[in-house]
């Protein structure tokens, strides 16, 4: 019976979990380490594959595959990472290719938001709804959309991409050189960033130039009224990108997850009232809004579940 293995690349650490039936049966991590070069990395990845392979014999398994959960936008076709701020070293390569190569095993590659938000379809906060859409709050704004129960992605490959949809005309500059993405309120960047225009304006704060969301979340529930304010802010653009994607997909149920979800209790008031304020053509209560249930596991599980999707059909084992 074959298991699965799940990658969840980050721009400082590789995790890897072996997966059988949506469950991680081992697990191991290291630190990325990119500026090694591609192929270090690759060999790397394949001896954690490799030892994943040996934790699956051992288990009367077969390894049926590798997926890899990657930031940046991709080429799936070519089964590269086009461009990524978070692991600029792997631009133009040839990943699953050379992965494939490496560990003797088939290799899907998937951006890391859209296996997120499969994780969470298939065994977290959204297990058993067919239509969902997934953010994760972290240093930006990732999302990934379900709908009809399959991932969206589109010809152009950047489906799910609700980080860069617009929330406030002419706002702020966004990572993407857009103006008023969502991505520049409500995630880690966007809201440090506000926070220094606010510093450079003179509002009065316990908080200080350097410091991060986490200062800005303790500052918020200490009641200093600018990171409250930040916060609410990122809930209200939340709700303006959610009212959309309800308008245009009738889905009702939205997870939050990542790091900056953390702060989520300080963004739900903004968002809901957002919502309340931009959906009127449905009962902007019927749409709900829930924590993600499955955490850093998220990403691994939508890892191993895509590979099995994607290369469940191929021999489980490819010659050499
Ligand atoms: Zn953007």
């Amino acid at each position: 019976m074959p298991a699965w293995v799940g990658i969840d690349l980050g721009g400082t650490n590789a995790r890897l979990a072996l997966v059988h039936q949506g469950q991680v049966v081992a697990n191991l991590r290291f630190a990325t380490e990119a500026g090694r070069g591609p192929d270090d990395l690759v060999h790397r990845l394949a001896a954690g594959v490799a030892e994943l392979g040996r934790a699956a014999v051992a288990r009367g398994l077969t390894l049926g595959g590798v997926g890899i959960a990657s930031p940046g936008v991709l080429d799936r076709a070519q089964g590269l990472i086009l461009t990524s701020p978070n692991l600029p070293a792997m631009a133009g390569y040839p990943l699953a290719q050379r992965l494939a190569a490496a560990c003797d095993a088939p290799v899907a590659l998937e951006n890391d938001a859209n296996l997120y938000a499969l994780g969470e379809h298939r065994f977290g906060a959204g297990r058993g709804v067919d239509d969902l859409i997934c953010f994760t709050l972290g240093t930006g704004v990732g999302g990934g959309l379900v709908l009809g129960g399959r991932l969206v992605v589109g010809p152009l490959g950047c489906g799910g991409e609700i980080g860069h949809t617009l929330v406030e005309p002419g706002g702020r500059k966004c990572g993407c050189e857009a103006r008023g993405c969502l991505e520049a309120y409500a995630s880690a960047t966007g809201l440090v960033g506000a926070l220094e225009e606010a510093l450079a304006a003179g509002r009065p704060t316990s908080l200080r130039p350097g410091d991060g969301v986490r200062a800005m979340d303790l500052a918020a529930q200490a009641g200093d009224p600018l990171a409250v304010e930040l916060f609410h802010q990122a809930g209200l653009m939340l709700g303006r990108a959610l009212a959309n994607l309800v308008a245009l997909t009738g889905l009702d149920l939205a997870i939050i997850g990542g790091g900056v979800a953390k702060g989520w209790g300080l963004m739900e008031p903004g968002c809901r009232a957002a919502l309340a304020d931009r959906l009127r053509i449905v009962k902007p209560g019927r749409v709900r809004i829930v924590a993600a249930a499955l955490g850093q596991e998220a990403p691994l599980l939508g890892a191993a579940a895509f590979a099995q999707t994607t290369l469940g059909s191929q021999p489980a084992r490819q010659p050499a």
